[in-house]
């Protein structure tokens, strides 16, 4: 991809990695895992791996798109959105 030099906003790896997520997803990927609950509201960048777990937030392939409806309910309902992948367990070696 190319860089972005010569912007005078700076860029932080977090907001670079979402750039590319959107271009990716383009929409909430939890459109048609979780069809049972209605996307809305604007997009976010979930690192299904969550930080507190040790997900790199900067890494576009640990970032998924979801609109706040889904990830409202992902946060809800840990155990569901482990079966659907949009949570993992980590697991250290
Ligand atoms: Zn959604």
């Amino acid at each position: 991809m190319a860089s972005r030099q010569g912007s005078s906003v700076t860029t932080s790896a977090r907001d670079a990695a979402l750039q590319t997520v959107r271009r990716r997803d383009i929409r909430c990927v939890a459109r048609l895992l979780v069809p049972q609950v209605r996307c809305s509201g604007g997009t976010v960048g979930h690192e299904p791996l969550f930080r507190s777990r040790g997900g790199n937030a900067d890494d576009p392939n640990q970032i998924v798109l979801l609109c706040s409806a889904h990830h409202h309910w992902v946060h809800a309902h840990p155990a569901e959105a482990l079966v659907v992948g949009l949570a993992e367990r980590h697991q250290p070696r």
